[in-house]
């Protein structure tokens, strides 16, 4: 029979840490999955969150030994609303904010004590060319926002009004609740966590002190930057409501395909058709670079797939470690047709080198001739 319980998984498993885990490598479990789950890195992404608000809960219980062991003993219900009790991310940071260093933000917490919450991040993606990414360069974002309302200031109030001290909280933004034996810190309903609350709500926010807006932000991008690679611009998301810091913005960079070189890493890789008699006798072709072109000289015998590296004509390394090189790969071209002169030489050619060759191709006419001359068949 299916369950019509909500299943809750075993926070061993949440974890990925085995029954006997000592407190470190459950601490280093947490950190990893927090760390890639976390709502700043992974903005308006719910599956994260939950992995993230799961994971939490699971430390929560298996870093505290009593917990731990009611748990060992009695499964979730010997720890139940001693756990499952984060009303959201920012409770999270309350606990563990310390955990992550300076990792998010630099506070390590979502809400900065004594009111205010940190603006959410916002995430956008640009595109350019392997060049721009070569180089590096601008853009110009246009991103909607959320701004501080600028006829309240930011705080809600109307005009000539101030917010007033949550009498809920007594301003401190958190409530104790007490289940049994468990005391559990949380956000204040009343007041959301700010420690205030707004008796006249501004007209134009609504009393959320904030204003969505579109704005223009330039945005660089260091020389190197790969397809994938993700910028972090601190302080650029949406404003915080409260006198909280602002939320960051993310940039996902997509480089374009580029139809003369491949990328590999600083690497850059290009083809060159080079002809039989080049191959043969050694030349002087151009190749493409990113700069431009260059001269490149095929030595005599260079073989089919053989490889001409470029020294430091490659990507620049996003982190200033130089440049890649630029391989060139030797494509033998082989001519689709020849005719006359072209013709007589390859044969030649193939008699001097003793090999075979597909006789020559009789036309029409010195078809029809034969026959009435009664020349040889086929
Ligand atoms: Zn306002
Ligand atoms: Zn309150």
């Amino acid at each position: 029979m299916p369950s019509t319980m909500p299943t809750q998984r075993d926070y061993y498993e949440v974890l990925g840490v085995e029954q006997t885990a000592t407190v470190v490598e459950i601490k280093s479990a947490y950190k990893k999955i927090a760390v890639k789950n976390h709502p700043d890195r992974n903005p308006g992404d719910e599956e994260a969150t939950a992995r993230f608000k799961e994971a939490s809960e699971a430390y929560a219980v298996l870093s505290d030994e009593d917990k731990r062991a009611r748990y060992d003993r009695f499964g979730h219900a010997g720890v139940q609303g001693g756990a499952g009790g984060f009303q959201d991310v920012g409770d999270i940071f309350e606990s563990f904010g310390d955990l992550f260093g300076g990792l998010f933000g630099g506070a390590g917490g979502r809400r900065s004590r004594g009111g205010g919450r940190r603006g959410d991040s916002l995430r956008t993606s640009i595109t350019i060319d392997l060049h721009e990414a070569a180089r590096g360069c601008t853009r110009d974002l246009e991103i909607p926002r959320r701004e501080p309302c600028g006829t309240c200031g930011g705080n809600g109030a109307k005009p000539g009004t101030e917010p007033v001290v949550c009498d809920y909280c007594g301003g401190s933004g958190q409530v104790v609740q007490s289940q049994g034996f468990f005391r559990m810190q949380t956000t204040c309903p009343n007041c959301g966590g700010t420690g205030k609350v707004i008796r006249e709500k501004c007209i134009d926010c609504t009393g959320t002190g904030r204003i969505r807006e579109n704005v223009t932000l330039e945005v660089t991008v260091p020389p190197g930057v790969d397809n994938g690679m993700q910028l972090q611009l601190r302080g650029e998301g949406e404003a915080g409501t409260g006198g909280g810091p602002r939320g960051d913005l993310f940039v996902d960079v997509r480089v374009k395909k580029h139809p003369l070189f491949d990328r590999d890493g600083d690497d850059l890789h290009c083809r060159i058709p080079v002809s039989y008699t080049q191959a043969v006798l050694g030349a002087t072709v151009e190749v493409p670079t990113l700069d431009g072109k260059q001269e490149v000289e095929i030595k005599p015998g260079t073989q089919p797939e053989s490889v001409i590296r470029l020294r430091g004509e490659g990507m620049p390394d996003p982190h200033g470690r130089g440049r890649g090189d630029l391989n060139v790969h030797v494509q033998l071209e082989v001519p689709k047709k020849v005719s006359g002169r072209h013709e007589e030489l390859l044969r030649e050619l193939a008699e001097i080198e003793h090999v075979d060759v597909m006789p020559h191709r009789k036309t029409w006419f010195e078809r029809v001739t034969e026959y009435f001359t009664g020349g040889e068949e086929e």
